[in-house]
C-alpha cells in the first residue's frame, strides 16, 4: 500500500435494478492522491454522483472495491462513523438547516466528537473564517447568498478534517461569478491546506480549474487528463514503483550502481516528492 493514496476504487462497478438494467458505473480503476483537486466530468447518467456516493460509502458497490486510506470499505464496520471522519461531502444543493445559522450548520459535523461546546464553536468559527465567511456566523441560511451558503455547505464538509472532500456539482446552482468563487475557494484550500478533493461538474469550465480531469461515459473512465503535464503521471508512477521507493528513501538499487545515480539522488528524491 502507498500511503499517500487517499482514495483507491478497482474495478468498481455499481447496477441499479434487479435485473441489471444500468450499469451506473463499470469496472472504474482510480487513484486520488493525498493533496490532489481531481474534476470528474461526463454527461448526465453517466455515474459521477454514483461514484462519489460509492466513495463516500452512502452506497455499497455491486462489485469492486473501494479502499478508503487503504483500508477497504467492505470492512468498515460503522459506515456513519466512517463518514463522519473521514469523508466530507457538498452537494449541489447545499443541503443546510434553515433554522440554524451559519456558525451551528458547521458545527454538525463535530457533535459525534468529544469536544467541548466552546471548542466547537471555536472550530466552527475557524472554519468560516477560512472561507471568507468571519463576519457571517450568525447568519441563517435565507440571510446568504447561494455563493455564501455553498460556502458554509464546504466549511462543514472540512470541519472534521475528513481524508477526502467530495462535491457533487457545487457550482450547479449558482450563477457563474459565484460558481467562480466556489472553485476559487476549493482551489486554495487544495493548495494552502494540502485537501484532497473530488469535483463533480459537466462544466468544462469548472473542470478546467482543477489539476486533473476524468471523464465518464457509461460508468466507465474515457479519459483521464493529466492537466499539469503528461509526463507527471510517469513520474508518479515512477513514485509508486519499488525503484520510486528505494530513491524516496534515499537509496540506490545496488543493481544500478555505475550509473551515475548518486550524484543526482538528492535531486530525484526531491522531485519525486513534490509530485
Ligand atoms: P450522473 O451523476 O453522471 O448524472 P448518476 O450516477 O446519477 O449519473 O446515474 C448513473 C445511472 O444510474 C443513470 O442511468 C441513472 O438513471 C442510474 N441511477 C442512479 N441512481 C439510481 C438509483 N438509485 N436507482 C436506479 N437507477 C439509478
Ligand atoms: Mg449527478
Amino acid at each position: 500500500m502507498n500511503d499517500n493514496i487517499v482514495v483507491e476504487t478497482r474495478n468498481l462497478t455499481k447496477v441499479f435494478g434487479d435485473g441489471g438494467e444500468v450499469r451506473a458505473l463499470d469496472g472504474v480503476n482510480l487513484i486520488v492522491r493525498q493533496g490532489e483537486l481531481l474534476s470528474v466530468m461526463g454527461p448526465s447518467g453517466s455515474g459521477k454522483s454514483t461514484l462519489l456516493h460509492l466513495i463516500g460509502a452512502l452506497d455499497r458497490p455491486t462489485e469492486g472495491q473501494i479502499l478508503i486510506r487503504g483500508q477497504d470499505l467492505a470492512t468498515v464496520k460503522n459506515l456513519d462513523r466512517f463518514r463522519n471522519e473521514e469523508v466530507g461531502f457538498v452537494f449541489q444543493l447545499h443541503n443546510l438547516i434553515p433554522t440554524l445559522n451559519a456558525v451551528e450548520n458547521v458545527e454538525i459535523p463535530l457533535y459525534e466528537q468529544p469536544l467541548s461546546e466552546k471548542k466547537r464553536r471555536q472550530k466552527a468559527a475557524k472554519l468560516l473564517e477560512l472561507v471568507g465567511l468571519g463576519d457571517r456566523l450568525d447568519h441563517l441560511p435565507s440571510q446568504l447568498s447561494g455563493g455564501q451558503r455553498q460556502k458554509v455547505a464546504i466549511a462543514r464538509a472540512l470541519v472534521n478534517d475528513p481524508a477526502i472532500v467530495l462535491a457533487d456539482e457545487p457550482t450547479g446552482n449558482l450563477d457563474s461569478q459565484s460558481g467562480q468563487d466556489v472553485m476559487t475557494l476549493l482551489q486554495e484550500l487544495n493548495e494552502r491546506q494540502g485537501s484532497t478533493i473530488i469535483v463533480v461538474t459537466h462544466d468544462p469550465a469548472v473542470a478546467r480549474t482543477t489539476k486533473r480531469i476524468i471523464t465518464l461515459h457509461d460508468g466507465r473512465v474515457a479519459r483521464a487528463v493529466p492537466l499539469e503535464s503528461p509526463y507527471l503521471e510517469d513520474l508518479r508512477e515512477l513514485k509508486d514503483s519499488p525503484l520510486g521507493k528505494s530513491l524516496l528513501e534515499g537509496e540506490i538499487p545496488s543493481e544500478l550502481e555505475g550509473l551515475g545515480l548518486e550524484q543526482v539522488k538528492p535531486l530525484l528524491k526531491g522531485i519525486l516528492e513534490k509530485v
